[in-house]
């Protein structure tokens, strides 16, 4: 081990499972000598998260629904207490009704509409702000997004519409905390078979599109976002601060089908 974050502590929220992108993340971040505190939302993914804590040596900092901000309030008094300050956070949550990922965007619901807005762009705002006061020697904020905020993907509907949104909060917020030598920042990552995506419509013909049009000719790995997530959290990116960087096999960059995708 090289130990790139030799010294660094930070939370990682979005663990629900191992295939979460998370954990992808959690994993590189350990391979480097980081400590790491998780949060999980409810009782049942607490038995899922518990044991790939151990796996990591990493500390369980409490239950968290970003719906309750009393529960990301608890996180932090549950930080300070544990460590003083912190280096990094990743917040890699994002939510809404699956009904409404498919069909057309503009039969979105008020409801829905704000309760995605809620859970997947006022959240890290919300956690940034708790965030900057535990982060006394700077620090690095890393959240996740994907293409569908750039471009009209096909079922991401209110999502993209959010991803958007959060795109433009992690340019904001890097003019806030920039100053205090707090980066924020993005990865946009090609399409993956989470807990989270399996809530999209027709997201096996998504990750096949990619497969076969994607310059690199295959999709991405949770442990190959993690290695993204590696370098935006250490020293690596010292630099660079209110980017929305892309992992995603350089997907983005088409502007035509490359290649005859036979089977989808
Ligand atoms: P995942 O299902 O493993 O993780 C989603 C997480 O969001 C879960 O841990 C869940 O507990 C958490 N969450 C949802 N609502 C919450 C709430 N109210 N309070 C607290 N936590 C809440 O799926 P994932 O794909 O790893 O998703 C992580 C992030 O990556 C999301 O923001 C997602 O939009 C983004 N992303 C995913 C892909 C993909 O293809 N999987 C691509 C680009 C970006």
């Amino acid at each position: 081990s090289q130990g790139l974050m030799k010294g660094k502590r930070g939370l990682i929220m979005g663990v629900a499972n191992n295939r979460s992108i998370a954990w992808g993340i959690a994993k590189a971040i350990h391979a480097q000598g980081g400590e790491i505190a998780f949060t999980h939302q409810g009782d049942a993914l607490k038995k899922r998260v518990e044991p790939l804590a151990a796996e990591l040596g990493a500390v369980m900092a409490g239950h968290c629904d970003v719906t309750d901000e009393s529960s990301i309030d608890a996180v932090f008094e549950t930080l300070e207490k544990l460590w003083g300050k912190i280096d990094f956070v990743v917040h890699a949550i994002g939510f809404s009704d699956k009904d409404e990922l498919t069909g057309r965007y503009v039969d979105t619901s008020p409801a829905n509409f704000a309760m995605t807005m809620n859970i997947s762009v006022y959240s890290f705002t919300a956690i940034a702000r708790r965030a900057e006061k535990m982060m006394t020697d700077g620090g690095s904020l890393l959240t996740m997004t994907y293409y569908g905020a750039e471009k009209v993907m096909p079922n991401y509907n209110v999502m993209g519409v959010a991803k958007a949104a959060l795109e433009a909060s992690v340019k904001y917020l890097a003019v806030d905390l920039g100053p205090k030598n707090i980066r924020v920042n993005a990865i946009s990552a090609g399409p993956i078979k989470t807990l989270a995506a399996s809530g999209i419509g027709d997201f096996r013909y998504i990750l096949k599109w990619n497969e076969y049009n994607a310059p690199l000719r295959r999709t991405v790995t949770i442990e190959e976002v993690g290695d993204v997530g590696l370098y935006m959290l250490s020293d690596l990116s010292r630099s660079v601060t209110g980017e929305v960087h892309h992992a995603d096999s350089g997907y983005h960059v088409i502007g035509m089908k490359a290649v005859d995708a036979p089977d989808i």
